[in-house]
């Protein structure tokens, strides 16, 4: 069973990075920016609670993001190990999945941060905005205030697994096979 958290800022590449390791390594790929964009196209009360801080930029608040994912967690306990793309993105999430996991016996494996420098990701948005239609890709001052907020809370995520010997970080720049050849070297050490 591997439990893997694919960490890094946004736009860091883990939404692409996640759906590769999940083919390659038979896991069950959890976003939940994905979740919230699929509440969202659903116009469901959770998704226009969601909306009105993806839009922003900011990040959902505690409750509503870990009682989601739990339900999701909750609801796939036979699989073979699941990668989390995008959560925990606060200390209180990840002592939240901390819990959820050590109740079903198994722990997360790593955490693993795609390390990208702060121009390169704004760059790499606003690329990105061209087709992805997101709100939140289109102008450069929530992108920074993504980053900023990924910098300050989220950041304290990482240090969270380092102190549990957990965390492991690879480069992420060069081509996406690069950087997925780099991610299977880690995961093949687990
Ligand atoms: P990116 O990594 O490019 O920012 P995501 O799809 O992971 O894209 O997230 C998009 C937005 O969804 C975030 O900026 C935030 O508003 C919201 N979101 C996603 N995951 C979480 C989370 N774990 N906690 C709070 N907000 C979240």
């Amino acid at each position: 069973m591997k439990n893997i958290i694919l960490f890094g800022p946004p736009g860091s590449g883990k939404g692409t990075q996640a759906i590769k390791l999940a083919v390659k390594y038979n896991l069950l790929h959890i976003s939940t920016g994905d979740m919230f964009r699929e509440e969202i196209k659903n116009e469901t009360p959770l998704g226009n609670k969601a909306r009105e801080y993806m839009d922003k930029g900011e990040l959902v608040p505690d409750e509503i993001t870990i009682g989601m994912l739990k339900k999701r967690v909750d609801s796939s306990q036979n699989c073979s190990g699941i990668i989390f793309d995008g959560f925990p993105r606060t200390e209180a999430q990840a002592e939240a999945l901390d819990t959820m996991l050590r109740e079903s016996g198994n722990p997360i494996k790593a955490l693993i941060l795609l390390d990208v420098d702060d121009e390169e990701i704004v760059q790499r948005i606003l690329k990105r905005a061209e087709t992805s239609g997101r709100p939140d890709d289109s102008n450069e001052e929530i992108i920074r205030n993504r980053i900023e907020v990924f910098n300050s809370e989220t950041a304290p995520v990482f240090s969270h697994y380092n102190n549990k010997g957990l965390a492991k970080k690879i480069k992420g720049v060069g081509s996406i096979e690069d950087i997925f050849r780099r991610l299977s070297v880690v995961m093949d050490e687990l």
